[in-house]
């Protein structure tokens, strides 16, 4: 493994999100002094916290899963999950609601799920969900270590047993033909399929290597923090200054100061911090803009995300997620990926958080996210300032026709998150999702976590490798700490 090379004392990271504070509590466990500069007032970055008339909201993400990682970076400094959450199981993860009328929950216990999956659509689809369930675990254990969890310094290291493993179960071909193998229901496949989008890509096209999303919330379970996933972030930056990284809060990095190969110290408006090494885990284009550079290829960006936060007087559903489906599915991923309009028949995920913790709204009161996957800035420059707030009463009446009665005048406070606040926080493309996961933005194809000639850099967030979400961005703070203590020297 290539990584940082001469003295890494003192690494600044840049950015204290998911991949920030994973990387501190790695290099801090590893011995190394680390002090990490964020803009923002707090942790978290995209896991944000907002508060709103006594609302506590999660901006950013919403389904937990893989907690294990979490327990790594945490365990670097001898702390644990356990020590330093209340994570709830959610049973089920999520409740599917079709437009047909028809509901299934989708449980992560596999006989509780073959129970549902029986009752919807009869024993065959019963069975195929029984195959599915051991080729998505069979695809996880596949690509966990060489794929997921490996950094790479040519596509070469992708050749090994687990390649051969992966090509056999099928893994270079499409997602959603691969899920169809298992199942004929359309509304199981939908189910099992949908995830792809969280990789910012259509089931059809989607590799269907990328089933390990399923497999992570249908199998391995779904979780959320009593005081919400922003206590993710609070605990981890809690356990890093227990092991003695220091912050630097309200503090942005607007430039890195060269002395040849080797980037020597980051400046902020009014400070020069030295640095033996660097972490720079912002998005992309200020990746970009803080080393000087112009990308290297045109990157195909993630279809982005129109967020309603609602606080209403009552609720409609004792799940934590719901996913509304809508009549249309193919349609809906041409709409926003190739056409780049808003859903016309939109499937949402709706997540009422004060199911699990009702702390989180004033008494009596609750929480609800309404996540609407829409085009991101460059598929459809879409003038948001303008059609927001008509964008948002639709969503509202979607809702209410689909169970949701009464939505709107149980609102008391609300706010709408579109691709015009992405892009205002750096977003490129106007999506927080970064780079889709396209084959040739997937793995060692995807913009590497070390910097073309400059010797102490390295990346790590959702725009490196392995890629978007909570679980491959805590990966990525690992790998970065990987890269920075080299192959043998872990302190
Ligand atoms: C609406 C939404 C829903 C999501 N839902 C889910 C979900 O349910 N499950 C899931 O697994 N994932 C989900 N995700 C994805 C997941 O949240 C992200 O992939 C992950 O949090 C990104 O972490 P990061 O550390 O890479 O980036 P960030 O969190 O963006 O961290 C980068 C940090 O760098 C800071 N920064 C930027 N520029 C500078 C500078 N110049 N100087 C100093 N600091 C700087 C930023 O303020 C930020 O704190 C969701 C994301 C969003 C936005």
């Amino acid at each position: 493994m290539r990584s940082v090379t001469g003295r890494t004392d003192h690494v600044v990271i840049v950015g204290a999100g998911l991949a920030g504070l994973a990387a501190a509590l790695h290099l801090a466990g590893a011995g190394r002094q680390v002090t990490v500069v964020e803009r923002a007032d707090a942790p978290g970055g995209r896991a944000g916290l907002r508060t709103l008339d006594g609302y506590r909201i999660d901006t950013g993400p919403t389904v937990l899963t893989m907690p294990d990682l979490l327990d790594e970076a945490l365990a670097a400094v001898g702390s644990s999950v356990r020590e330093r959450l209340d994570l709830i199981p959610l049973h089920p993860a999520y409740e599917a609601r079709f437009a047909d009328g028809s509901t299934l929950g989708v449980h992560t216990d596999a006989e509780a799920m073959e129970h549902e999956v029986r009752r919807l659509a009869g024993p065959r689809e019963a069975d195929g969900y029984r195959r599915l369930r051991r080729w998505l675990t069979d695809v996880h254990r596949a690509e966990r270590h060489r794929f997921i969890d490996a950094n790479f310094d040519s596509p070469l290291d992708l050749v090994s047993p687990e390649l051969a493993r992966l090509v056999a179960l099928g893994g270079f071909g499409r997602l959603g033909p691969a899920i169809g193998r298992f199942l004929r229901d359309e509304r199981l496949r939908r189910v099992f399929s949908f995830q792809a989008l969280y990789a910012g890509l259509d089931p059809r096209r989607a590799l269907a290597l990328y089933a390990v999303i399923s497999y992570m919330d249908t199998v391995n379970g779904v979780w959320f923090p009593r005081g919400g996933m922003h206590a993710v972030p609070t605990a981890m930056a809690a356990a890093a200054e227990g092991a003695g990284v220091r912050f630097r809060y309200g503090t942005e990095v607007t430039d890195l100061e060269r002395s040849g190969v080797r980037i020597t110290a980051v400046r902020t408006a009014d400070e020069r911090i030295p640095a033996d090494a660097v972490v720079l885990t912002p998005d992309l284009p200020v990746v970009h803009r803080l080393l000087g550079r112009r990308p290297r290829r045109r990157l195909r960006w993630s279809p982005s995300a129109v967020v309603l936060h609602a606080g209403t007087t009552r609720n409609w559903s004792s799940a934590h997620h719901t996913i509304s489906f809508g009549e249309a599915w193919q349609d809906t991923f041409t709409e926003i990926i190739r056409d780049g309009k808003p859903m016309t028949d939109p499937s949402l995920l709706v997540t009422r958080p004060t199911a699990s913790d009702p702390t989180l709204a004033p008494e009596g009161r609750d929480l609800h996210y309404v996540l609407a996957p829409c085009p991101n800035l460059e598929a459809g420059p879409i003038d948001w300032s303008r059609i927001g707030p008509r964008y948002r009463d639709e969503l509202v009446g979607v809702l209410e026709r689909r169970g949701f009665s009464g939505l709107d005048a149980a609102i008391e406070t609300s706010e709408l998150v579109t691709p015009a606040e992405w892009a205002a926080e750096g977003h490129a493309a106007g999506t927080p999702f970064s780079a889709a996961h396209t084959f040739s933005q997937t793995g060692p194809f995807r913009p590497k976590n070390l910097v073309r000639g400059l010797s102490n850099v390295v990346l790590a967030g959702s725009g490196t490798t392995p890629g978007v979400g909570v679980p491959p961005v805590l990966i990525s703070g690992k790998l970065a700490a990987q890269r920075v203590l080299g192959g043998t020297d872990r302190g």
